[in-house]
């Protein structure tokens, strides 16, 4: 089965739609310094607010600005009640402590879910916080599709903070047994051979092979691998189609859904 994000994303649309009505709902990205590897995810959360009804505004910081100046440009979009949300573009200047300017937006704007107070929220399920947008994806689409992981075994591959990590305290949370793995891990094989669940997020084009999972699995493509101009996840899609129970497909998986949660979560923003 193809787990189709597209589907999965008109449906939280239809959602959003209907809950933004006649209200002025604004999310704020911020900007620092001419990122163009950053710029068709922007784009794309653009044409996604737009059909919804959401207003995006764009604060162009420069690219010099020092830690404490972009702190104090946060500030005030914290303290602006017309900002619901607040979105920093990645990858910041390397000048720029990324820790500290990600941190001093406020928890309840943190549309990202990528403050420390947030993955707080997250690891320990208060359910008040918000959730990074890539593993809220996983887990409306697994919703979707009506697959239950409690007491199901999950190999999650990539312990990144914005996808690997959040994806397995909210799955482990969830009541599935996961294992974390990673550029260090020995004997992954094994570890994925057995899996009833496997999400790949390293960011490596024909990552997972088909002699690699059993025909049980259920394979979440994270991955986003541009070669000559084209799009691949971290999975050889097209011989493991036809042999897992299901699977996403890249483009049209999760990447399908993540801007539309972005736009979810502004909205329940405005909404507390
Ligand atoms: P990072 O580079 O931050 O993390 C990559 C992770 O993969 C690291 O934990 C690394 O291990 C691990 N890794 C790398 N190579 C291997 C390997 N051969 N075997 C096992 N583990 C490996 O990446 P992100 O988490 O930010 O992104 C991962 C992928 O997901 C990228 O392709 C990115 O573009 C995509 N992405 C997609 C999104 C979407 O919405 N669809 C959103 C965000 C990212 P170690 O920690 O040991 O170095």
């Amino acid at each position: 089965m193809i787990l189709d994000g597209k589907v999965v994303a008109k449906k939280i649309q239809e959602d959003i739609k209907k809950r933004v009505l006649e209200n002025k709902i604004a999310l704020t990205i911020v900007a620092i310094g001419n990122n163009n590897s950053a710029n068709s995810y922007i784009r794309g959360v653009i044409r996604t607010s737009e059909k919804l009804g959401v207003t995006v505004n764009i604060v162009k910081l420069d690219e010099n600005i020092s830690t404490k100046e972009a702190i104090d440009e946060i500030n005030k979009l914290n303290n602006d009640s017309l900002v619901n949300g607040i979105m920093i573009q990645m990858p910041l200047p390397k000048s720029i402590d990324q820790s500290k300017v990600i941190n001093s937006i406020s928890y309840l704007k943190d549309i990202d879910g990528l403050t420390d107070i947030n993955m707080g929220k997250l690891i320990k399920k208060t359910n008040d916080g918000f959730i990074p947008c890539t593993p809220l994806a996983i887990i409306r689409l697994l919703e979707f599709y009506n697959i239950e992981v409690e007491g199901l075994d999950v190999v999650v591959v990539g312990r990144s903070n914005i996808v690997g990590k959040p994806i397995a305290g909210i799955l482990t949370n969830k009541g599935a047994t996961v294992t974390i793995c990673h550029s260090k891990t020995r004997n992954l094989k094994e570890k994925i051979k057995n899996t009833d669940i496997v999400i790949v997020a390293i960011g490596q084009k024909n990552f997972l092979t088909k002699d690699m999972v059993s025909e049980n699995a259920i394979v979440i493509d994270v991955g986003i691998n541009v070669v000559n101009k084209k799009l691949y996840g971290d999975t050889d899609y097209d011989n493991l189609i036809n042999k897992v129970k299901a699977i996403t497909p890249v483009p049209g998986g999760i990447g399908a859904i993540t801007n539309t949660l972005l736009i979810q979560n502004t909205v329940d923003s405005f909404f507390r």
